[in-house]
């Protein structure tokens, strides 16, 4: 199958060919018939599947059929709603692309920059605009977004939208756009609290799932280490300086731990920039251009930072930490191993993190090979180093493994 297979068309073909996509990926195989058809979808799909295409190609197909006679229509007629920045900078640039020819035009809004320059744009008037939730709705209250005119209403990682507390923001969105509209809906996981979410915003919607919300793509290596929490930043120089080479992004749990180990890898000679809730927008988008410029091959960064950001030739993610959300770790891998490519995924667990891979192993629904080969193995049976405070989350953690035999075992 090939692109041209779709009814898109020639203009938006010509500026997909220029991208040197051959052949459409599951999701948009699946996806762009049904976007065409008007039907409303629920999808479930990793980013790095293609996902932002598969919605991205139908919705200016579509609005370029109706306007082509009417060119200087500007109003919003596609609203994508995206949970971060960097995901809202990244659609608008796939937009961009796809629309290269149409003259249909794309315009993002985010919070953490300035307000003026998005409305410059705005009052100018955009076709296709990409948001995040709370910059949206404080233009909408300031006058200066109509969205009377959405057709297509796009809601991106609805999870993610969950985990930031975005709900109402979403359900308001949703109410300000036009009752008759078409609905995509999209997700990395459709646990019952998200699948809910969908059936209260869609139509009759066709279900769409690409891979199981939770498995990790198949062209992704994974690799367990494990290590003395102490010693994780040994293990990490002594990888770096041996095993390891290509782009990659070692993710931590909190904003300090990035900055620490960020400190330590510069000292070292590493070429290192930084992402995290803490930088000012500027700094962010600074620091993922470095690193697409190949101006710098290590990027350390939290998930909520993270998530979504699109680099195409991402080699290896590190989970420095493991997360203790399983689904972070899924999201977290599929940074790498995207568009049919291999990727390496090498996560660093310490004793008190055993609980955590145990809960991504079910999700996974496999185990992940450990790694013995390094100079700082853990004794298997190795008690953990932290959470010495009465009724701890590790005893909790223990008391759910069950059996003897299971306590034993790191799995
Ligand atoms: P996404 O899941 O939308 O973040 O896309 C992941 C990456 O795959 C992006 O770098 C896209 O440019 C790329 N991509 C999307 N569709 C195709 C395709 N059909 N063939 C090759 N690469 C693609």
């Amino acid at each position: 199958m090939t692109f041209k297979d779709f009814d898109l068309n020639p203009k938006i073909l010509k500026a997909v060919a220029e991208q040197n996509y051959t052949t459409p990926t599951p999701i948009q195989q699946a996806t762009i018939p049904i976007v065409l058809d008007g039907m409303d979808v629920m999808g479930c799909a990793q980013t790095g599947t293609g996902k932002t295409a598969a919605f991205a190609l139908p919705i200016l197909d579509r609005i370029y059929s109706q306007n082509e006679g009417s060119k200087k229509s500007k109003k919003i007629k596609s609203l994508v709603i995206s949970p971060t920045r960097e995901l809202a900078i990244q659609i608008e640039e796939n937009f961009k692309q796809y629309s290269t020819y149409t003259q249909l035009k794309t315009s993002s809004v985010y919070g953490g920059v300035s307000i003026e320059q998005q409305i410059e744009s705005l009052v100018k008037g955009v076709d296709v605009l990409i948001a995040t939730p709370g910059r949206l709705l404080d233009l909408h209250k300031r006058d200066i977004i109509n969205l009377d005119f959405v057709q297509i209403l796009v809601l991106d990682e609805a999870d993610m939208m969950l985990d930031l507390g975005f709900i109402d923001d979403i359900k308001k969105i949703t109410r300000l756009c036009p009752q008759e509209k078409q609905t995509l809906f999209f997700s990395a996981t459709m646990p019952p609290k998200i699948e809910r979410l969908a059936n209260e915003l869609l139509s009759e919607p066709e279900k769409i799932s690409v891979s199981k919300g939770t498995s990790a793509a198949k062209t992704i290596s994974q690799e367990l280490y494990r290590v003395a929490k102490p010693k994780k930043i040994e293990l990490c120089l002594h990888l770096l300086r041996n095993n390891l080479a290509g782009n990659m992004i070692i993710f931590r749990r909190t904003k300090f731990g990035v900055d620490k180990l960020e400190e330590t890898l510069l000292k070292n000679n590493f070429k290192v920039d930084t992402i995290h809730g803490d930088k000012t927008q500027t700094a962010r988008t600074k620091a993922l251009n470095k690193f697409k410029n190949n101006d710098v091959n290590i990027l350390i960064a939290t998930d909520v930072a993270a998530r979504g950001i699109d680099i195409p030739d991402l080699d290896i993610v590190i989970n420095f930490d493991i997360p203790n959300i399983p689904e972070s770790y899924v999201h977290r891998i599929g940074r790498t191993g995207r568009a049919g490519k291999q990727g390496r995924a090498l996560s660093f667990c310490a004793a008190d993190e055993k609980i955590y891979i145990n809960q991504i192993q079910q999700l996974l629904g496999k185990i992940i090979p450990i790694e013995e080969n390094h100079p700082y193995p853990l004794d298997p049976n190795a008690k953990p180093e932290v959470h010495k405070k009465k009724g701890s989350k590790y005893k909790k953690g223990r008391k759910s493994v069950g059996s003897k035999a299971k306590k034993k075992r790191w799995y």
